[in-house]
């Protein structure tokens, strides 16, 4: 891999940002589904560390917090009437899940450095962009810098469960003030090594976009009774049949969402590609199909379907009376929470029921604009610490804190200042999570970057 070396921002203290999200790591700060089991305590000692760590942003920031545990700093600039941008990231973490703990090489809320890698529930999703937030104002205060613009930071405490008692506050909080969001940057993107089967070349991905969110529920019956004179199929029986159907038959592909990306890309690809991917109303099937060789790459156009929980069942002998499962999509652009339904029932046929499950359920964001101001700061920023590197957008598949901005605020980017490879993907929410230390400088130089270049 060919790579311009990042350029850093004069004075950044990259082992400083590396030894704090090392202790961001090692307060678990977890969010549970179950709200009952998390513990304010931990979201509390964050808030410490944070006011320990970052003096001048305490001293300088009106600090607020909403419901007791989401952060929100407002860092005045000095034209009243420039509308601020927001910077986003959020404290809580998911669990690990259990079984899966002897599964990491190094604890995942240890926080060791190892071999050029920072490993820790977190890292990546979401302390390392915070940390790199933090790092940033404090380095610009050190250093004198007035904004003029308005700088607002809101760091959620429950993203990982939907943000609801959170930053969806926040965003309340901050449409009764009548502050409308020139920009707003959230986690869901970042640098990649490459994007095989598109370019071998670095890419900057930023999120314009993201999915929705959906579970379903299906639900099977059974007569029951004992299981010595059992009827063709139970309930078990329909319900794997429905599974099965489900896998089989994905959502169709929607390969104009990734228009932009190739549009982006296109300069930095071979002639061939380049034909391909700029004429999709021609090639459009047959890069689908490329891209749906791969999970990352056929996630980023197409509604995933994720059968993850699944019960049935209460003895070897008795017939179930129930089964069930639950089905998570991310809906792309182009789909939403009633065409995927739709689907799922037109598959599931008349012995299975699916109906939404949980309190979490939201639609497929709007695409924020590549053409807008906003754009070009961003990707100022992000050309002037990734030299040589595209930048494209992408629609991210999480679903991210930054939605409950979405209707008051003007673009919204999802992007973090990070490099990984698409494996990095499968790290977040799972095993094995960290980040390259030679990040730190780059991370805390984009955001330094952002918050200077929103000035202008
Ligand atoms: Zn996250």
């Amino acid at each position: 891999m060919d790579r311009t070396a990042p350029v850093h921002e004069p004075g950044i203290d990259g082992q400083a940002f590396l030894d704090h999200l090392a202790e961001a790591i090692r307060l678990p700060t977890v969010s549970h589904e179950d709200r009952e089991r998390n513990d304010p305590g931990d979201v509390l000692a964050i808030h410490a560390f944070l006011r320990d760590t970052y003096p001048l942003v305490h001293e300088r920031c009106l600090v607020e917090t909403v419901t007791g545990l989401s952060l929100l700093f407002t860092w005045q600039g000095t034209d009243t009437e420039a509308d601020p941008i927001v910077l986003m990231a959020h404290m809580d973490v998911v669990p690990i899940e259990p079984g899966t703990e002897d599964d990491w090489d190094h604890d995942p809320f240890g926080g060791a450095t190892v071999d050029g890698e920072l490993w820790g529930r977190g890292s990546l999703d979401d302390k390392g962009p915070l940390i790199a937030v933090m790092e940033a104002v404090e380095h610009l205060l050190e250093s004198g810098f007035e904004p003029n613009r308005t700088v607002i930071i809101a760091f959620g405490h429950d993203e990982e469960i939907g943000g609801l008692e959170g930053t969806k506050r926040t965003a309340e909080l901050l449409r009764k003030r009548g502050i409308r969001p020139w920009f707003v940057v959230d986690e869901g993107g970042w640098v990649v090594d490459e994007i095989p089967p598109l370019t071998s070349e670095p890419v900057a991905l930023v999120g314009t976009a993201e999915k929705g969110y959906l579970n379903l529920e299906l639900i099977a019956v059974g007569e029951g009774g004992h299981s010595s004179i059992p009827p063709r199929s139970t309930a078990i029986g329909k319900l794997a049949a429905a599974i099965e159907r489900l896998e089989a038959n994905p959502l169709p592909t929607h390969i104009e969402v990734l228009e932009s990306q190739f549009a982006a890309l296109a300069p930095r690809m071979n002639r061939w590609l380049r034909l391909v991917l700029t004429n999709l109303w021609l090639f459009g099937p047959i890069v689908a199909k490329m891209l749906t060789r791969r999970p990352q790459t056929a996630a980023s156009i197409r509604t995933t379907t994720a059968v993850t929980m699944v019960s049935g069942g209460v003895k070897p002998n008795v017939l179930p009376q129930e089964a069930s499962a639950v089905v998570n999509f991310r809906i792309v652009p182009g789909d939403s929470t009633e065409s995927v339904i739709a689907h799922v029932e037109k598959l599931v046929g008349p012995n299975v029921s699916a109906a939404p499950f949980g309190d979490l359920r939201t639609e497929p964001t709007q695409f924020s604009s590549t053409e807008s101001d906003a754009w070009t700061v961003l990707k100022r920023s992000i050309e002037e610490t990734f030299p040589d590197t595209a930048v494209a957008p992408w629609v991210t598949s999480g679903a991210t804190d930054s939605r409950h901005l979405r209707d008051f605020a003007g673009d919204v980017y999802r992007f973090n200042g990070f490099t990984g490879d698409l494996e990095s993907l499968t790290r977040i929410h799972g095993t094995g999570e960290r980040v390259r230390t030679s990040d730190a400088e780059s991370a805390v130089s984009f955001f330094c970057r952002l918050i200077r270049n929103a000035q202008g």
